[in-house]
């Protein structure tokens, strides 16, 4: 460990909350931050100055010229400023030709056709900045494809520098998403092409495939929640890698998200309209009512509310529930909101169904983050059928506001939510196996008998999950851990 045992760890990711964000990845990379940071560790985050973030008074210039060497002998000059986040403190790259746009990743729904390019250069950039600063971190994590090619760089170009005793960390938050592009842009990455590229390192059918390339040579590789590292071995959940995840598994752990507990607390929620607590419910049927206005639905304390907020792709498992909503109103008295935006037929399937169940079914297509908070706090179950899940953070805000989960038994949905013991009298939710839309609608169903039938049931469940704790303080001792154990690794 370094001296006083601070490390200084450098971390590279395309989203950081609340400066940009898309998905989990930003408020993982943020909390994560904090924590390690308030533990004294010296936390930089280093990420693109997109045009989207708002340059508060809080945005000074960190250094005016960077220089950024890639391959072909192109030097580009970019400007990095800084952010104070906790005791962390962020870095962002300013670079107008690759970050000057409103998307991180797309803009509707394309992806830019340069994001090989964008995001090789923020690697490269990465280290170049710590070298520009003489800053050199004990570990570089990074954060998916976008910054996998920097245990490349480590392992290569930058072995005999100064940065050759820096271990990097690699997790993987979303496997489905590897990096695939043509075999020359590690020629623009200024990467050993004819030593790299092959099968035993970044070459995956005849293609670049960065995950696999950061899977070979990173010191430790992370996954988001113990049952997804597993699961990502297996062909099923592999992506075609589960081969090389299960050659690299003695040096990958499964670390649980933990959650920001000043942001996800129904005690001090500012975008609830009542806060309320485990002692003192009365809150939550405030914002039930609320919730109801908002999305047009029937004005009913006894109707429970089933809520999803989610990106709308076929990871998340929301056209089963898009497939059993009319029988669902047919055979239940129930009432269901969405909150999400993703693929286009999705969005446009949620919002015809809106005519035929007025009252019933609330949709909004977008992002939105207060009215995020609002469900959480006045909906009575959260929906969650998701075919594979890295780790998933909305089914733990949910048992934070007392919202009963209905998840599928994948990835970290399995690790978090416990499945409702009717007998035993335990659990926290109600976990289903088979990615189908009739276990989907069964579950529903089993809930929604339980929400009528079995109302001290139901408000055990509820308890039980708020008194569960996500938050960080466990997972970063874990990180901490690992850290350690990746610094020793490294020769
Ligand atoms: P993923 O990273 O796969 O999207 P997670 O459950 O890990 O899934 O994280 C999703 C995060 O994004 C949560 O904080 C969730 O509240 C938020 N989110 C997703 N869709 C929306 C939306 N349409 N509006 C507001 N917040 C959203």
């Amino acid at each position: 460990m370094s001296e006083l045992g601070v490390m200084k760890i450098l971390m590279v990711s395309p989203e950081c909350a609340p400066f940009a964000k898309v998905g989990g990845l930003a408020d993982m990379v943020s909390s994560l931050s904090l924590e390690m940071s308030a533990a004294k560790n010296d936390v930089r985050i280093f990420m693109p100055m997109y045009s989207s973030i708002k340059r508060d008074e809080g945005f000074e210039l960190a250094i005016p010229t960077l220089s950024v060497h890639m391959g072909f002998g192109i030097e580009e000059f970019c400007s990095v400023w800084k952010r104070k986040h906790g005791n962390a403190t962020v870095y962002f790259l300013e670079f107008n030709k690759f970050y000057g746009r409103k998307g991180i990743y797309n803009e509707g729904q394309d992806s830019y056709l340069d994001n090989d390019a964008r995001f090789a250069f923020m690697c490269r950039a990465s280290l170049d900045f710590c070298v520009a600063m003489n800053w050199i971190p004990d570990i570089v994590h990074c954060h998916d494809w976008t910054a996998g090619l920097i245990p490349i760089y480590l392992n290569t170009v930058f072995r005999d520098s100064v940065l050759g005793k820096s271990s990097s960390v690699f997790t993987i938050h979303n496997l489905q998403h590897q990096g695939i592009f043509n075999e020359h842009l590690l020629d623009y990455a200024g990467l050993p092409r004819y030593e790299i590229f092959h099968a035993k390192n970044c070459e995956a059918m005849g293609a670049l495939n960065i995950v696999k390339g950061a899977i070979y040579n990173s010191t430790k590789i992370t996954t988001v929640s113990p049952s997804y590292a597993k699961e990502i071995q297996t062909p099923e959940y592999g992506y075609g890698l589960d081969d090389v995840l299960r050659f690299k598994a003695s040096d990958m752990v499964g670390i649980l998200n933990g959650i920001d507990t000043n942001e996800w607390n129904p005690r001090f929620d500012k975008f609830a309209v009542a806060q309320y607590s485990i002692s003192d419910m009365g809150g939550k049927l405030v914002n039930k009512g609320e919730l109801q206005k908002r999305f047009g639905l029937k004005k009913s304390e006894k109707t429970p509310i089933f809520a999803v907020i989610s990106r709308l792709y076929e990871q998340k498992g929301l056209d089963m529930l898009e497939n059993i909503i009319d029988p669902l109103f047919e055979n239940m008295d129930i009432q269901i909101v969405l909150l999400g935006a993703g693929e286009r037929w999705l969005e446009e399937s949620f919002e015809r169904k809106l005519h035929k169940h007025k009252g019933k079914l609330g949709v909004y297509i977008g992002y939105n983050n207060e009215l995020s908070h609002l469900i959480e706090a006045g909906a009575d179950f959260f929906v969650m059928p998701s075919r594979f899940e890295p780790c998933g953070l909305n089914q733990m805000y949910s048992m934070a506001y007392g919202t009963v989960p209905i998840v599928r038994a994948t990835g970290g949905l399995k690790d978090t939510v416990e499945n409702y013991d009717e007998v035993g009298k335990a659990g926290t939710g109600f976990v289903f196996k088979d990615a189908n839309a009739s276990a989907l609608y069964n579950t529903i169903g089993w809930a929604c008998s339980t929400w009528y039938d079995r109302r001290d049931d139901y408000l055990m469940l509820q308890k039980n999950a708020m008194k569960k704790d996500f938050s960080w303080k466990k997972s970063s001792k874990k990180y901490m851990e690992l850290y350690e154990w990746a610094k020793e690794s490294r020769h």
